[in-house]
């Protein structure tokens, strides 16, 4: 069976042929000795920016500055990154310089973690100078050196560590867990967008338990947006089971739903995600706010639409009734099935019919006549078609004509 490695490949082969070093790196490396499906293939190269631009027909320069360029093979985008150090890091984040080197070794002291900092070559043969296979065994996350200077250089690997611990299942060791609690403040520096990152992947990984547990004890909660004396709040949601969540948008909504902030729209933004994406939450939200406190009517569950209906349950389930979760999940499938529209574009009527029918000037009366009408259909007093409609709005026109 072809591996991501093979489909990366030539692009070693052609550093090789033109006298360059260059190997696999990173998260590939740790992933492939993990039996872990395999994300994006890293390279590390001696050849500079400059080469491998000249080397390879399709490129893109997404950071020649740091010595990456993503080279397009195949349809697929690599990152091929020149062996580099850097030194004298600024404000907690970012390196000062960036010195390429030609050590493959000094490439990998660089990075974060022991399981993070292996290269493996074309054949497949690991190179692995900071014990990263030992601790991939031991389950281990272990700076590469000591974890006081490394998160002094860049606080984000405070997070990444517990990232890695819910994604992988894996412990800190001892001087990498004393070193967070020590140097979490450095955490106020770094960029929401890089913080945002991590803790999606934390929650959706395996053991989002043990990390949250770890954010609580280091309280690495006062450094994230909007979580600043959530203790009781990441506790909870300690306790609910999320890999049953299938999008971003559910496991925002059932972390945002937890939290409970005073503003749901504020606490997003201080994420800075996407504002498609934060009102995709707020939605859920007011529908779970309405079905945890009077369940599911057949009109909500019209009104939510069948994905979000599911989102909703899905997440409702998850706090309230987990020994359930799919049998409520197809319960609330079936219910919209069942009903006689499930959506507006089914019904057989629109505005100009309403108006028409009523014989009334248009105005918001007839939004509110629709919503009736579709109340109607769904509660089974009329039938989805033009006569029973007609018939029913010309008895009920008085009231049209009085309340709206
Ligand atoms: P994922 O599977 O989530 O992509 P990853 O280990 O590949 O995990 P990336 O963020 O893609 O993580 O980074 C690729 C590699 O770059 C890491 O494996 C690590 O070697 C190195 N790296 C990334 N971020 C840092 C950092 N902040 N400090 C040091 N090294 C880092
Ligand atoms: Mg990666």
């Amino acid at each position: 069976m072809e591996t991501p490695f093979d489909n990366a490949k030539p692009i070693l082969e052609k550093l090789h042929i033109a006298g360059f070093e260059a190997y696999y790196v990173g998260g590939a490396v740790r992933d492939h000795l993990l039996n872990r499906r395999i994300g994006d293939v890293d390279i590390a190269t001696s050849a500079k920016p400059k080469d491998v631009q000249n080397l390879f027909e399709h490129t893109i320069d997404v950071g020649a500055e740091h010595g990456t360029i993503i080279v397009l093979h195949n349809k697929t985008p690599y990152e091929v990154t020149t062996y580099r150090t850097e030194s004298e890091y600024v404000d907690f984040r970012r390196p000062k310089e960036v010195s390429y080197i030609t050590s493959l070794k000094e490439d990998l002291r660089r990075r974060d973690f022991t399981i993070n900092a292996m290269a493996m070559d074309i054949d497949c043969i690991i190179l692995d100078y900071f014990n990263g296979k030992a601790h991939l065994s031991e389950k281990l996350i272990q700076t590469v050196g000591s974890s006081s200077e490394r998160f002094t250089e860049d606080a984000l690997r405070m997070l990444r560590a517990v990232r890695f611990v819910s994604q992988l299942d894996f412990t800190l060791c001892p001087e990498t867990r004393l070193s967070i609690k020590d140097h979490v403040h450095l955490l106020e520096v770094i960029s929401v967008e890089r913080k945002t990152i991590e803790i999606e992947k934390l929650l959706k990984g395996i053991n989002h338990k043990s990390a949250l547990e770890i954010i609580l004890e280091t309280g690495m909660n006062d450094y994230l947006p909007g979580l600043e004396m959530k203790q009781d709040e990441l506790k909870k949601l300690r306790t609910y089971n999320l890999e049953n969540l299938k999008t971003s948008e559910e496991l925002w909504t059932i972390f945002t739903y937890c939290i409970a902030p005073r503003s749901v729209q504020t606490f997003l933004r201080k994420w800075k995600l996407p504002v498609k994406l934060i009102k995709a939450v707020e939605k859920n939200i007011e529908y779970l706010t309405v079905v945890n406190e009077q369940s599911w009517s057949d009109f909500l569950l019209y009104e939510a639409g069948i994905e979000r209906a599911v989102t909703v349950e899905r997440i409702r389930s998850i706090m309230t009734d987990p020994l359930n979760f799919d049998a409520n999940v197809k319960r609330i499938k079936n219910l919209i099935l069942e009903l006689p529209i499930q959506h507006r574009e089914q019904l057989v009527i629109t505005g100009h019919d309403v108006i028409q029918y009523i014989n009334k000037q248009p105005g918001p009366w007839v939004t509110k006549a629709i919503k009736e009408v579709e109340k109607a259909i769904i509660s089974k007093k009329i039938e989805n078609n033009k006569s029973a409609i007609k018939e029913w709005l010309m008895r009920c026109k008085l009231d049209f004509e009085q309340n709206y």
